[in-house]
């Protein structure tokens, strides 16, 4: 499987140099040149299969070239044995035809741990092979962040600096990640917010000199490989709810549009879906964007649900790049161009976006009505991402008969302020989360200014190799 870059100017790259890679060259995302595609009759075939077995089937067509199927099954073996839930991936009943997929099994509390449980296996696999070491660099708004942490903190091969806004991500998401001591382990807290973050870390990956010739690899939903996990759990969503023969539909609570992307793409590859539910909060260029082709940047305004506190979604360009017929040039043109000014989507190429997606955007308020609402009708606790993703589905829904699958990113745990607001109880940490607020902490708090955050991770590699 080749790998081809968004803005058609870097290399393609095979799926080891993809992982290792992050952000191409020419500033694009890697996208396979080819989907694999199911029939309907192979997909139902998988109906009895587990979790992991599942993921082996869809995941092995992306990197069969590269990894050995042996080591694969291992590692997704491995990866989804430390979920908390023998389902892995279990669905809840709502009420008629209202699905949620619990996506919070994993070690950190949120979907993340999906795919980067995996990523960090993966990346420790092919670093071994290659005696190399790796300096990993990313952004988090909460919960990247702690679920890539876990991943990698294992890792001889990889050092791990994580940038998350100062005093923007809950109390739960920052000792998550801040008390894990393992020397290869670094937090950055970011005098600034979210797009800070993540546009530092961009501006890194285009200009790695400061690392004096080592490696820079990416964490966040540029890497492919997270996308190409999190495609996974669409599937077994469906399957459990008598799919492929009865089509489902999806509403995601959506930030870098990593996760909404990896549905499109199970839809591409095979799975009958009838509507893909991009579910925002306040921040909500996507909603915009989807409903009246405004592409506009507006003020960053953090919410009850800091997830998904984002303006510029990353992987909004992948979606663009197919709706562009994958036109790299227009891609590269459209996407400098709205780095400064408002942009909008040729008529004809809109009309392409809202036939794969609705959008709702919920603001805090309802957020909170809506976890009081549904825990009142069936005593059910919504996370407040989670709660987005079932008001707009309630509010997106073409048809009341097919199933409407909502993905619970997260935990309520770790969103108690939503919790309390909706005037309910915050529940207890699980077991493994004990003594979270006693342990120690390690961070370092920066000032927005990229030669300081470079300068203190150049300084504070470990690499021996
Ligand atoms: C990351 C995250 C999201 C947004 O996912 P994207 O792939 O960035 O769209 C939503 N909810 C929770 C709880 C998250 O951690």
């Amino acid at each position: 499987m080749k790998y081809i870059s968004t803005r058609g100017q870097a290399p393609a790259l095979n799926f080891e140099e993809v992982l290792l890679a992050g952000l191409a060259s020419d500033g694009g995302l890697y996208v396979p040149e080819n989907l694999p595609t199911f029939s309907q009759e192979e997909i139902a075939s998988w109906a009895g299969l587990s979790y992991a077995e599942l993921a082996f089937k869809i995941i092995s067509p992306f990197v069969n070239d590269c990894i050995d199927d042996a080591d694969l099954k291992q590692m997704i073996d491995e990866t989804y044995e430390g979920f908390n839930h023998s389902a892995v991936a279990p669905l809840k009943e709502l009420g008629t035809n209202e699905w949620v997929l619990e996506l919070f099994h994993g070690p950190t509390l949120a979907f993340k741990d999906f795919a980067l449980q995996l990523l960090g296996r993966l990346m420790d696999h092919v670093l071994v092979k290659r005696n190399e070491h790796l300096v990993i660099m990313g952004a988090t708004s909460g919960d990247t962040g702690s679920a890539a942490i876990e991943g990698c903190r294992h890792s001889k091969h990889v050092d791990i600096f994580i940038l998350h806004p100062h005093n923007r991500v809950s109390e739960v998401q920052r000792r998550q990640m801040t008390t894990i001591l393992d020397e290869n382990v670094h937090n950055i807290s970011l005098e600034g917010n979210f797009d800070d973050c993540q546009e530092m870390v961009k501006a890194s990956f285009a200009d790695q000199s400061f690392l004096k010739g080592m490696k820079l690899g990416a964490v966040n939903s540029i890497n492919w490989a997270r996308i190409m996990a999190q495609i996974v759990y669409y599937f077994s969503a469906s399957l459990a709810v008598g799919g492929p023969h009865r089509p489902v539909a999806f509403s995601v609570p959506t930030g870098n549009f990593g996760d909404i992307f990896a549905g499109y793409l199970a839809k591409k590859m095979g799975l009958p879906i009838t509507q893909l539910v991009v579910a925002t909060n306040h921040n909500d260029i996507l909603h915009r964007a989807i409903s009246n082709n405004d592409m506009s940047k507006s003020e960053l305004v953090h919410t009850l649900s800091p997830s998904m506190d984002i303006m510029v979604s990353s992987n909004f360009e992948r979606m663009l790049f197919d709706i562009y017929d994958r036109d790299g040039a227009a891609i590269d043109d459209l996407m400098k161009r709205f780095k400064t000014e408002s942009v909008q989507l040729d008529a004809s190429r809109w009309d392409k976006m809202r036939e794969l997606f609705d959008s709702c955007a919920v603001d805090d308020e309802t957020t909170c009505q809506t976890i009081a609402a549904v825990h009142a009708e069936t005593g059910y606790l919504l996370d407040p991402h989670t709660a987005i993703g079932v008001k707009a589905g309630r509010e997106c829904n073409r048809d009341a008969a097919v199933p409407m699958i909502v993905l619970a990113t997260a935990h309520p745990v770790k969103f108690p302020d939503a919790v309390l607001k909706a005037n309910l109880e915050s529940p207890d940490l699980p077991a493994h989360m004990q003594g979270l607020f006693e342990r120690e902490e390690k961070l370092t708090v920066l000032d927005n200014d990229i030669s300081v955050v470079q300068r203190f991770i150049a300084e504070h590699v470990h690499s021996e190799s």
